[in-house]
């Protein structure tokens, strides 16, 4: 049943793709290269036009992506990377979605979502931002993040991180 194997594939990537993000923005991101994201936790009012230096990283991740693609579809023996690709492309336009369109408002697609998975993400990645800093943010994830962000306020915001 190639269908299955190839949708398991698919799946798997997007699913392996959070843990890539979470990785890539706690240790590159926020490490050697921060001058790509520092940006990003600016004030909006800091920044000129509609782009971010921090947008170069959609750029960043075609590669693997674009890579999956070529070899996938022109090696035989690797068709199965063509779906990896495709997971990798699907993560990003969820990635889009969630924090561009609907953390960030970069375009006014949707309406506040109210349902308590919504909130909680938005929480999260919104206490990530109250660092401006390289150092000293938490919450790194954007589709998985701490079950605290979807218990009472209390629960998360006296976190050091919001006292600085
Ligand atoms: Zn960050
Ligand atoms: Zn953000």
């Amino acid at each position: 049943m190639d269908v299955l194997l190839y949708t398991s594939i698919t799946l798997f990537t997007v699913a392996g793709m959070e843990f890539v993000a979470w990785a890539a923005h706690k240790y590159l991101m926020h490490g050697l290269l921060w001058v790509w994201h520092e940006d990003h936790h600016r004030p909006h009012h800091d920044k000129e036009g509609f782009f971010e230096k921090n947008d170069l990283f959609f750029l960043v991740f075609a590669i693997p992506s674009a890579a999956a693609y070529i070899i996938g579809l022109n090696v035989s023996g690797w068709f199965w990377l063509t779906f990896v690709g495709i997971g990798i492309s699907i993560y990003g336009a969820i990635y889009f979605l969630i924090h561009d369109v609907y953390i960030h408002r970069r375009f006014s697609w949707f309406k506040q979502l109210d349902g308590s998975y919504s909130r909680g993400i938005l929480r999260a990645h919104g206490h990530h931002h109250a660092v401006t800093e390289k150092d000293g943010a938490e919450s790194f994830g954007l589709l998985v993040v701490a079950k605290k962000y979807f218990g009472k306020r209390s629960d998360w915001s006296n976190s050091p991180t919001t006292k600085t």
